[in-house]
């Protein structure tokens, strides 16, 4: 069955006290329906903090990035096994900031096989720039993004969380309309074929005040939240529409 899952971004934001606080209040506040899930990915800095003010709890943590490497000489770079250590389910991978600074879809696929061999479910961010969407090409980007990273997992494509994330709407204010949303997500179900119950989360400036509406439509199983996983208060209010 297709869960219901709200993750949270924090980007390169953060901060030991505040993680400490924003920690506390989302534990304290999420009572989750059955079948409805929430995570925090935090920057690597901070899984042990996440992992101590979680653990124990219903909320999830993960990463936002994982080496398309298992181990060795790479410098700076942080392994799928090593964030699996600290306690993560997830881990973001191909987000569109990172796509931008030179990431290849090869390196995305890479990076999602690392992560399923660690045990953790990538979530694979894919997602059309302005100027693709104007020039009619939104499909084929994203269902490219797509097969990508299925040509390379084959049967455990089944295995992962695809985030749907038009550029143009991340840390815009702008937001893909219910409609644009749900016509995305449908053609990524369809091209899903066999492996159509993995969650497909709609992602670009999500506010408590939108959620409903995207979340309504029938191909979108939930969030990915930059800006807005950062207040309790706006986490919490889009997990719960
Ligand atoms: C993101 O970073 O994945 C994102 C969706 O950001 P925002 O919600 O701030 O647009």
């Amino acid at each position: 069955m297709r869960g219901r899952l709200v993750v949270g971004n924090w980007k390169m934001n953060g901060g030991l006290r505040q993680n400490d606080a924003l920690l506390a209040e989302l534990r304290a506040g999420w009572a989750p329906p059955p079948g409805r899930e929430m995570v925090v990915c935090v920057p690597y800095p901070y899984l042990w903090q996440a992992q101590a003010a979680l653990s124990g709890s219903v909320i999830g943590w993960g990463a936002q990035d994982v080496s398309q490497y298992a181990g060795g000489a790479y410098t700076g770079e942080v392994s799928a096994a090593m964030v699996a250590e600290f306690g993560c389910r997830y881990a973001l991978v191909g987000h569109s900031e990172r796509r931008a600074r030179g990431e290849t879809e090869a390196a995305v696929a890479d990076k999602a096989a690392a992560a399923l061999a660690a045990g953790l479910t990538p979530i694979v961010c894919v997602g059309e720039t302005l100027a693709q969407r104007e020039a009619g090409s939104t499909g084929a980007v994203v269902l490219g993004q797509l097969d990508a990273v299925a040509d390379r997992l084959g049967d455990r494509i089944a295995a992962v969380v695809l985030a749907y994330e038009p550029v143009w709407a991340i840390g815009t204010g702008l937001t893909a309309s219910p409609d644009q949303a749900q016509t995305v997500h449908r053609l990524l179900r369809e091209r899903l074929g066999a492996a159509a119950t993995v969650p497909l989360l709609y992602g670009g400036s999500v506010k408590p005040d939108n959620a409903a509406a995207l979340f309504a439509c029938q191909d979108v199983d939930g969030a990915l939240v930059g800006g807005a996983s950062l207040k309790a208060d706006e986490f919490l209010a889009i997990a719960r529409a």
